[in-house]
């Protein structure tokens, strides 16, 4: 299928960073399973739920600094560098696509990214670095130094809406490809979930690679129950 496809469009979830050491959201074990996630409105209004929520994020920190591209994200940039990706999908918020190759405004990002953090009121970017000194200066999650609103990482949380651009530029992707591969995702996160569904309306082959069963198994023309690194592996350096 990848050899006779000419526009595929790649849809990636935390499955293809967990080789990475970076847990995914659902997997028995995932850090994320044992945190209850904090909704967007709740991070507005209590300043313990902001404290709490940097706590978690900068006790990964180490974790995301030491991850690096696995086989998954290799394959997907070779692909790419062959000039048969147009652009990739993803939900993970780890930049391991970008540190893969892919250029960055080639990776649209659904749920944002983790990797540095923006004011949610003016939306002024900051580093983690940034954030680091003050929280262990004032023991409390920053404000902006510009506006004084919250400091979030740059990522969507649950009740935060979809960033725009990013929701249309995916649309427009699943629509005119020839081949959807998602991999590593459960589909059970909406609206994202609903592109492979699109892509296979719009008349895309639709691949799943996930090593367990997901509610869009049925709508594929193929399914790989499988690990994501040893099945994409082959096409790393192609
Ligand atoms: P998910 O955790 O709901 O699903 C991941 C799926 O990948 C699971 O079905 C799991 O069985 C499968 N999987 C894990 N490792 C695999 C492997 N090596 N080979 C094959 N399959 C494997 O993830 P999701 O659907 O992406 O939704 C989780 C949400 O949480 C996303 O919206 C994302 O923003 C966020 N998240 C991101 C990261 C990241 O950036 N790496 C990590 C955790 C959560």
């Amino acid at each position: 299928m990848i050899a006779e496809a000419s526009s595929i469009v790649p849809f990636t979830g935390a499955g293809i960073s967990t080789e990475c050491g970076i847990p995914d959201f659902r997997s028995p074990g995932g850090l994320w399973t044992r945190n209850r996630p904090i909704p967007f409105d709740e991070f507005v209004a209590s300043q313990e739920a902001r404290d709490e929520s940097w706590r978690r994020r900068l006790a990964m920190e180490p974790t995301f600094a030491a991850a690096k591209p696995g086989r998954g994200h290799r394959a997907l940039a070779s692909l790419y560098r062959a000039g048969k990706v147009p652009g990739i999908i993803t939900q993970n918020i780890d930049n391991l696509h970008q540190a893969s190759g892919f250029k960055a405004d080639d990776v649209i990002e659904l749920h944002g990214n983790t990797t540095y953090a923006r004011c949610i009121g003016c939306g002024k970017d900051y580093d983690l670095a940034w954030v680091k000194l003050h929280f262990d200066k004032i023991g409390a999650a920053p404000d902006c130094a510009e506006c004084g609103d919250p400091v979030k990482t740059a990522t969507i949380s649950f009740g935060q809406s979809m960033p725009e651009d990013a929701m249309r530029r995916a649309a427009e992707l699943a629509r005119h490809c020839d081949l959807f591969l998602a991999i590593g995702s459960s589909l059970v996160v909406w609206p994202a979930a609903g592109f492979p569904m699109m892509a296979k309306e719009s008349g895309a082959r639709l691949v799943i690679i996930n090593n367990e069963p997901t509610d869009q198994d049925d709508i594929a023309d193929l399914v790989i129950r499988h690990d994501i690194g040893d099945t994409l592996g082959p096409f790393v350096g192609n």
